[in-house]
């Protein structure tokens, strides 16, 4: 017969069963159908001493033909097992309380009978046997947990522990930011030398500087972000902290024990964050620049118009220069005219009130209109205008809307010759793929790589102007192209290199709906 075993699980359910439970009586009410569980027992009876007498208190199990009697009174002899009806029976005192007849239909070795002495002693050693081991049980219970709640959550951060050891100059970590990085646990790095080596050269300085601030006792803790190499060769985020555990004698650390994990989130939103930010003030930047410019750009026609319209006044003008300061003014006029006509797009744009009016239209009608607008523009300059499209491309439908797409080539044809001093200027149409892709190409002054990719961004030209040559003009014009293109399903873009010239292509569906 094996002894009965109290294992863990059923010292916790004693203890908890009887926990709140003050009286005697109640204690072993509770207890007693444990451990009659432990012994298999087929019956079971707790007898009271009362006064001198033993009284029947309570049966827990039974067979119902069982004589209960004859087996109180044979254990009255102070006996302790007794065989009766095919089964075996067992007396235990339950200290001052009472007794414990406990029946089972296998014999038991007094052994195990014994052993359930101490859990039958209610108010010696049972409870307190059970408390005690249920409180290392806790504590131990508690430990695991804690130790796996850790593990879990270096896991889940994807950090690890280290120790570094500076007299050995080697390191001991646990493997979980590592494996995050795509090593395994015998890539890990196990000297100093190695796990510096990991770190993005750039950042090297920083995660000196902190641990030096916490070697001087500036800071109670070293804290530093940097980037650190993954097997493929990527850089991620992580961040150390660490405390020095022990000095040598002449003061210098010996050990550092710290945590690393990954902050790739953090830190790429941080990153998204300062981006956002820069970009407000460089929006705020160039609103205040555009202002400033913009000014000047009104201001200059309109000193135009107020100081010719004045001299127009002098009663004795020669009639050439009479026409010509009438032309000043109605340049300037024209010039005015354009500027509010930019600002009142843009508005309308920006507020999303700007329509798409569709119809159709041939090709040949809108080149020919720009065509002949510019014309004379360019051959004044000196320069030519050249129209590439074949004749049978002329009659091709359009299905859009030809009033922005005037503008876009007008606004494009306009800044080919505004930026150009000599040469060909040419506008080219082809239709590919249900497209029709538009070309203006100037050999003029180019535009600088960078410029290249802002230019569509609006007020270009007022916040580069150190960069770009600067002409009359206010920069609104290519971020309405890009706009107007967009509203007709296209798409646009330039080549250009600086001193050789641009080209400025789009591309908007045949037919549009
Ligand atoms: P702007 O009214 O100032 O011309 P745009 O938006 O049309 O405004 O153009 C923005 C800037 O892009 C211009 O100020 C100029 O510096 C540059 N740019 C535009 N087109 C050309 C071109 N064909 N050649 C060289 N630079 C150009």
């Amino acid at each position: 017969m094996p002894k009965v075993v109290l294992d863990n699980e059923s010292l916790l359910n004693l203890a908890t069963c009887a926990y709140d439970e003050t009286c005697e009586a109640g204690i072993i009410k509770k207890c007693v159908p444990l451990y009659s569980k432990l012994l298999n027992c087929t019956s079971l009876k707790i007898l009271k001493n009362y006064g001198g007498e033993v009284t029947d208190v309570e049966t827990f199990h039974s067979n119902t033909n069982l004589k209960w009697e004859i087996i109180i009174n044979h254990f009255s002899t102070n006996n302790t097992v007794y065989k009766y009806d095919g089964a075996y029976f067992y007396k235990l005192n339950l200290s001052d309380y009472g007794q414990l007849i406990l029946g089972t239909k296998t014999s038991l070795s007094l052994d195990t009978v014994d052993t359930l002495r101490p859990i039958a002693s209610i108010h010696g050693k049972l409870l307190m046997l059970a408390c005690d081991d249920v409180q290392a049980i806790e504590s131990e219970t508690s430990l695991i947990e804690s130790q796996k709640a850790q593990t879990l959550s270096l896991e889940i951060n994807h950090a690890s522990v280290f120790k570094n050891d500076f007299e050995t100059r080697t390191v001991k970590s646990t493997p979980h930011l590592y494996y995050y990085l795509g090593y395994n646990k015998d890539e890990l790095p196990n000297t100093i030398e190695a796990a510096t080596n990991m770190i993005y050269p750039d950042d090297l300085p920083n995660v000196m500087e902190a641990f030096n601030e916490h070697v001087m006792g500036n800071v109670a803790e070293y804290y530093c972000e940097f980037r650190i190499r993954s097997k493929h060769g990527n850089w991620v985020w992580v961040d150390g902290r660490g405390k020095i555990i022990s000095r040598n004698a002449a003061g210098e650390p010996k050990e550092l024990l710290g945590i690393s994990q990954v902050i790739t989130k953090r830190k790429n939103a941080e990153i998204e964050l300062i981006k956002e930010k820069e970009k407000a003030q460089e929006s705020d930047r160039l609103k205040s620049a555009f202002l400033a410019n913009m000014s000047h750009e009104i201001r200059t026609p309109m000193n135009g118009i107020l100081g010719f319209a004045q001299l127009l006044k002098q009663p004795l003008l020669e009639s050439a220069e009479q026409s010509s300061y009438i032309e000043i003014i109605e340049n300037s006029g024209k010039r005015m005219l354009s500027i509010i006509n930019d600002l009142v797009d843009l508005s309308k744009i920006e507020a999303g009130q700007m329509e798409v009016s569709i119809s159709e239209f041939s090709i040949g009608e809108v080149s020919k209109y720009i065509y002949n607008f510019f014309k004379t523009e360019v051959e004044n300059k000196g320069m030519q205008l050249n129209l590439q499209l074949t004749e049978s491309r002329k009659r091709q439908i359009v299905t859009s809307d030809k009033e922005k797409l005037i503008a876009i080539l007008s606004n494009l044809v306009n800044n080919a010759i505004k930026y150009s001093n000599e040469g060909i200027i040419e506008l080219g149409i082809t239709i590919e793929f249900n497209m029709v892709h538009f070309h203006v190409k100037d050999t003029g002054i180019g535009i600088t790589p960078e410029h290249q990719k802002i230019i569509f961004n609006r007020f270009v030209q007022t916040s580069s102007s150190d960069l770009i040559q600067k002409k009359e003009g206010v920069g609104l014009g290519l971020a309405i192209c890009k706009a107007y293109v967009e509203m007709l399903n296209g798409k646009i873009w330039l080549e250009s290199e600086e001193g050789v010239g641009s080209t400025f292509y789009f591309c908007i569906p045949i037919g549009q709906t």
